[in-house]
């Protein structure tokens, strides 16, 4: 049977330590990844793109890193508690449970052919208890999303940095929701980390700020290398917007279970401002200097998510070569976001020399650029396990090098080879990685 590209990636991430199943050994627990060595050092370098885009490149976005458990009066003001639900219905006979939306046949079990309960609402925040007693009056939830406790944070922003309109605040971190049909690898989980932005402005500019947000993080995208063609807008019709949203437009990604969402901008309009007004009873407004005025600025969104981009930018490295007889699977994911950028790899591993050479080059080239040291094998499998991590560099270390006092660098994507004297080595590769 040819296997999926989706199996393909499920199958590399494994093999090479990208992201496993969640407590695998105990029979795992459904739809729960945890990130291996090379997958913790993609994400890092995803969401170090993001700041350094969304924050550090610009004199009007402030970072924060908000708690996840809140005052549970913060999800009635965002409308979560009230509105915050799919419809599910459960089969009767098999005692599965669905989501009434995916449903072709409403009345059916899609499974077993049992019939389904009337579909009934289900909230899809989680729930537990704050401190030892477990009444309601302790209920608490983890927050379905970061947005809120940039919302609630305001009026410390404001009295702390006093920024001008129009500013935005950033935060990555933790959401979960209990979704009734996750799946599809790390696309759709219970727990999953978002990055966001509340960009606020006044109501006159927002829909010009809108348009330009949806710009500005499609071109992220596109810079991070994703292939312009597995990229789109969708623009949300009237009747498909959330119950606060001025606008939406998602970004989307055509993944190999086709067009889903990577990321959704929002104009939100006054709406988190004015709900957090009532319920705390603070008004959280921002006064115009100038004009001696105060209002409720709009806040536009853009809201994507960590684990949904790691795996399309795994989907769209992707690719299968032949070399020669040989078939050689390599990730070429851009230099900012390849988790190791070179590898250093004797030629001969029962050559003390030449491995000592090979380890001090490596630990030299560690301290500005991050790099592996692999004596682990035959240099044919050692390039092939590099190219299947996107590693974008190898140097080998050869018994030539003993001599010449050159090494061989040999380029991901082109697999072209290069000899390069080892006194110039960090240099060049510093200029190829820059
Ligand atoms: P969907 O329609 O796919 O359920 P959503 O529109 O509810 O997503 P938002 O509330 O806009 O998602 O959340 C912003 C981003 O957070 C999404 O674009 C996505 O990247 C990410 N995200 C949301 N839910 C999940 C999830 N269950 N698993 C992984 N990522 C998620």
């Amino acid at each position: 049977m040819i296997d999926s590209l989706m199996d393909k990636i499920v199958s590399l991430c494994k093999r090479r330590g990208f992201i496993f199943q969640g407590s695998e050994i105990y029979g795992g627990l459904a739809n729960t990844w945890d990130y291996g060595p090379y997958g913790v050092e993609l994400k890092n370098n995803l969401k170090k793109a993001w700041w350094k885009a969304c924050v550090y490149e610009r004199n009007d976005i402030f970072g924060m890193d908000t708690a996840i458990l809140m005052n549970p009066k913060v999800w009635q003001a965002s409308g979560h508690a009230e509105n915050f639900f799919d419809l599910k219905s459960d089969c009767k006979i098999c005692k599965k449970r669905f989501k009434t939306l995916d449903l072709k046949n409403k009345g059916i079990c899609p499974e077993c052919a049992g019939e389904l309960t009337e579909s009934r609402p289900f909230n899809l925040m989680f729930k537990t208890h704050q401190g030892p007693v477990e009444d309601a009056s302790n209920t608490i939830y983890m927050r379905p999303e970061t947005a809120q406790g940039i919302f609630v944070n305001f009026l410390n922003i404001l009295d702390s940095k006093h920024p001008k309109l129009p500013f935005g605040l950033a935060q990555i971190g933790k959401s979960s929701r209990n979704e009734i049909t996750p799946g599809n690898f790390t696309f759709r989980t219970r727990e999953f980390e978002q990055m966001e932005i509340e960009y606020f402005c006044r109501p006159l500019d927002s829909d010009k700020i809108y348009a330009s947000w949806v710009e500005e993080r499609f071109n992220w995208y596109l810079n991070l290398g994703v292939k312009k063609e597995n990229l789109r807008k969708r623009e949300h019709a009237k009747d498909e917007l959330a119950h606060y949203a001025k606008a939406c437009t998602d970004l989307e990604y055509n993944f190999p279970f086709g067009w889903s969402e990577l990321e959704g901008i929002a104009n939100r309009a006054d709406f988190d401002l004015k709900q957090h007004t009532k319920f705390s009873g603070k008004e959280l407004v921002y006064f115009d200097d100038q004009k001696k005025e105060k209002f409720y600025p709009y806040i536009i969104e853009p809201s994507g998510g960590v684990d949904r981009t790691v795996l399309a930018v795994l989907v769209d490295a992707y690719y299968e070569e032949m070399v020669k007889e040989d078939m050689r699977v390599v990730l070429k994911l851009n230099k900012e976001l390849a988790p190791t950028k070179v590898a250093v790899l004797p030629l001969l591993r029962n050559r003390p020399e030449i491995v000592e050479l090979a380890k001090k080059i490596a630990q030299d080239l560690k301290k500005s650029i991050i790099t592996a040291y692999d004596d682990t094998g035959a240099i044919g499998k050692l390039y092939r396990r590099q190219d299947e991590v996107g590693t974008l560099y190898c140097v080998t270390v050869d018994v030539q090098t003993l001599e010449d006092k050159q090494v061989t660098v040999r380029s991901r994507d082109t697999m072209a080879q290069e000899r390069i004297s080892v006194d110039k080595l960090k240099e060049y590769l510093t200029k190829q990685l820059d």
